[in-house]
């Protein structure tokens, strides 16, 4: 198969040449539309996609199983095996202070080998390389022996769950593996991710005048308490499964290097981040309590955002926490999930990834470097279903949701070739 393969790729590589300027033009007209998550209306985007897939013969099915939160799915191929989704979000996070830009945020302007604007690298950018493959691979090649998926979301910014969660969930998008247009940069792949363990605490007391606090019980102080023992999961020692210590190591070296990028020059802040791809992080992200200076507060609640590191469940954490707060005679704060995900990774001897390490290879010209990251994307919905699953994409993480966003042309059309070449090879194996 390995011939076939290599003339097709070629043909493919071609033919995505040809359409380089109407590829970058698709991602201009992408960062055009708006489609800022807060609120999440993914009405108008949605609409462009589809036209633009059905304008070149594609069929699209549409699903909005919440207001504005559109799904769009199309499918090419003969037959259903092997199955390969390409996914990709429309969202994107507000554009914050537009005096902050050097030029309008939604310009999608194609200036310096660059398109600029709000989404460029996340996600416009890797979702105009994943719908120019699939569209190039069902121009050139007749007859496909498998399935290929394109799956554009809605709703990734703010959790995912009516978006990739609810395709998957209801098994609208079924595949043996998934690659997902995030920006990585085109040398690099996501494989992993940290968990997510968001907890609410909270604590009851008894009100009373603020001039005799003796009479009451003071719900603020009381949890003011509990939170540096929630703090205290940052020092918590994790075990990092052995299969994928060395892609630990290799992440922490490439969040160094990021942070550099990003002129950080003080060493522990930059360790720091390191210790953040193997460790717990805590963020006390809200507080309330009280209502009025002089009553003494009745209830108090914080919420956490914990993450934790492959080794570490979200339920260990929380268990961990009301042992600690009980040991602390605080055993009657309550403790809640508000939202967890399991850390979980695709091995990098998975084949949807050996078969992108070709493909990087034979475009870019390196390896690509598998890594984990901090946050928490789309991949755990395809992972924690069982389909091994990874982030490719143009654009680089650094510039992800900063002013001043953009992404390179160069990694657009490359990222695209690479993709069109992973589809091949993933069918024709
Ligand atoms: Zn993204």
């Amino acid at each position: 198969m390995k011939g076939l393969n290599e003339g097709l790729k070629k043909k493919l590589s071609r033919h995505i040449d040809d359409e380089k300027e109407d590829i970058i033009q698709l991602c201009s007209e992408l960062v055009k539309i708006p489609s800022e998550n807060p609120p999440g209306d993914m009405g108008d985007i949605a609409l462009f996609v589809k036209g633009w897939l059905e304008a070149r013969g594609l069929r699209v099915e549409t699903y909005e199983p919440e207001r504005g939160r559109v799904s769009l799915i199309s499918k090419i191929g003969e037959v259903d095996k092997p199955a390969l989704i390409l996914n990709g979000h429309m969202d994107v996070v507000p554009a914050g202070d537009p005096k902050r830009w050097d030029f309008p945020p939604y310009c999608g302007e194609v200036k310096g080998g660059k398109v600029l604007g709000r989404g460029a690298t996340d996600m416009k950018g890797g979702l105009t390389s994943i719908i120019a493959a699939f569209t190039t691979v069902f121009q050139v090649v007749k007859a496909l022996p498998g399935r290929v998926i394109l799956n554009a979301v809605p709703d990734e910014e703010t959790g995912g769950e009516h978006g990739s969660g609810w395709c998957v969930k209801i098994g609208k998008v079924q595949g043996d593996a998934c690659l997902i247009g995030e920006p990585s940069g085109i040398r690099h792949s996501f494989i992993g991710e940290k968990g997510i363990c968001w907890l609410r605490l909270n604590s009851e007391g008894v009100p009373a005048h603020g001039s005799l606090p003796m009479f009451g019980e003071n719900a603020i102080e009381k949890l003011v308490k509990a939170l540096p023992i929630a703090q205290r999961m940052r020092r918590e020692e994790v075990e990092t499964p052995r299969e994928i210590a060395s892609v630990i190591e290799a992440s922490q070296d490439f969040y160094r290097e990021m942070m550099r990028g990003k002129g950080v020059t003080d060493e522990a802040k930059i360790e720091d981040a390191a210790r953040a791809i193997n460790h717990n992080t805590v963020n006390i992200g809200v507080i309330r309590g009280g209502v009025k200076t002089n009553i003494v507060p009745e209830s108090c609640t914080a919420n956490i955002d914990i993450r934790v590191p492959a080794g570490v469940t979200p339920e260990k954490v929380k268990m961990h926490i009301e042992e600690m707060l009980k040991e602390a005679g605080l055993a009657d704060i309550k403790c809640e999930f508000i939202d967890r995900s399991n850390p979980n990774y695709t091995s990098p001897t998975e084949e949807i990834f050996t078969v992108l390490d070709n493909n990087v290879r034979e475009v870019v010209g390196v390896n690509v470097k598998p890594l984990f990251m901090t946050g928490a994307t789309d991949g755990r919905f395809f992972r924690l279903k069982g389909i091994p699953a990874i982030n490719y994409g143009p654009g680089e993480i650094s510039l992800a949701h900063a002013y001043n966003e953009y992404v390179l042309t160069d990694d657009l059309i490359r990222a695209t070739k690479v993709v069109a070449g992973t589809i091949v090879d993933f069918i024709y194996h």
